[in-house]
């Protein structure tokens, strides 16, 4: 038994749970689909698991590396995103996935307030990304959830309004994961413009390339005019390598100097860090299958839109369900069909896109509801 004084932080029990996408539940003559997790129904591009194989086994003749470390500044993928995105490699940063890039921001630079008795402040849309909360929480501090508009929108003014002279960070999801809609460039512009200089702005950009809005904000457009803004991408989604764990951010030295000191070491694996670069080597491949995804969203939402539904424009790979109270039932439904979906009680139901047959049943699911 444990003794009762060992226990944990009293942080840990303001977390919220992180409600992972489940898989789908066998239901008989009916092939099962995961659409709870925003991953891609794509494997990678075969070059990228030639590669991956590769870098297990090692070269002809040589030893495995995997009995060895791998480089904890991930050198050799930076400079290959440095080269792609044009941008310095010190200015890059990796970790096992955005969220762990996102961790070290958060760490780095939001934490009890130490001496001065009230903690630090993350600013940030709600609803979005549920693991936001958490990272805040665990850092010891203070998450300030702005609600969205009834538009399923970041509320930018609301946002700016609730920075207080404890805001260390704010952070700005774009397409927002559950709901879809982007930020454009002039919005995001005018709120840099008011916020305060001691405020850090991270977009979180885990869809980017699924975004086909012409006024979209580009976060490294709006990183290469203001100092503070960090930008955060992810290998989970376009690229396939979600199992892989690797993503980065990208800001000024003086922040990633912060970062990788606080970085969890060697988070990145060499096997996940040469698949990215094998990943980026073949783009074009990746780009079109991106490009079948985005149009999959597309004719799902006309097909919702053809049966009633009112959903909000979305840019990332999913689509969001406004459902509020029937948020359940909708999941509940997708289920006995053999469709994982994620579900957040009261609010609405997020359905991935996936497979062409796995869509085509998430329709049926949809027009059987009714709306
Ligand atoms: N940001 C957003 C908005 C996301 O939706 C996700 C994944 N669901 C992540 C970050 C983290 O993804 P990963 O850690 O796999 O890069």
């Amino acid at each position: 038994v444990v003794p009762a004084e060992v226990r944990p932080h009293a942080k840990v029990g303001l977390l919220p749970p992180y409600a992972a996408g489940k898989p789908p539940v066998a239901v008989p003559g009916l092939a099962p689909f995961k659409l709870s997790s925003n991953e891609n129904p794509h494997a990678p591009v075969p070059a990228v698991l030639e590669r991956i194989h590769e870098v297990v086994t090692g070269a002809p003749g040589a030893a495995s590396p995997v009995c060895r470390y791998p480089d904890p500044l991930s050198t050799a993928l930076r400079e290959r995103l440095a080269a792609h995105l044009e941008v310095p490699a010190d200015d890059v940063v990796t970790g096992a996935g955005s969220l762990g890039a996102l961790s070290q921001l958060i760490t780095a630079f939001a934490g009890d307030g130490g001496e001065s008795g009230a903690p630090d402040e993350v600013v940030f849309a709600w609803r979005s990304f549920e693991a936001y909360p958490i990272v805040v929480r665990s850092a010891g501090a203070k998450d300030v959830q702005v609600p969205l508009t009834a538009d399923h929108r970041h509320d930018l003014p609301a946002m700016l309004e609730a920075i207080t002279d404890r805001t260390r960070v704010v952070l700005l999801c774009t397409p927002n994961n559950p709901t879809g809609p982007v930020l454009t460039t002039d919005e995001v512009e005018d709120f840099l413009g008011r916020v305060p200089p001691h405020v850090l702005v991270v977009i979180d950009e885990a869809y980017v390339e699924f975004v086909r809005h012409p006024q979209a904000v580009s976060g490294l457009d709006m990183y290469r005019r203001h100092a503070n803004v960090v930008v955060l991408r992810t290998f989970s989604k376009a690229h396939g390598l979600a199992n892989l764990r690797v993503g980065y951010s990208v800001s000024r030295p003086e922040i990633t100097a912060a970062l990788r000191t606080v970085a969890v070491p060697f988070a990145v694996s060499t096997v996940a860090e040469q698949a990215a670069i094998a990943s980026l080597d073949h783009l074009d491949d990746v780009l079109a299958g991106v490009q079948t995804v985005v149009d999959e969203r597309e004719r799902v939402v006309a097909a919702l839109a053809e049966a009633g539904w009112d959903v909000p424009e979305t840019h990332a790979n999913f689509v969001w369900l406004p459902l509020g109270e029937r948020a359940a039932e909708f999941a509940a439904a997708a289920g006995e069909k053999a469709l994982s979906v994620r579900a957040f009680a009261g609010e609405g139901v997020r359905v991935s896109i996936g497979e062409r047959e796995a869509n085509d049943r998430f329709l049926e699911v949809a027009r059987a509801f009714g709306v």
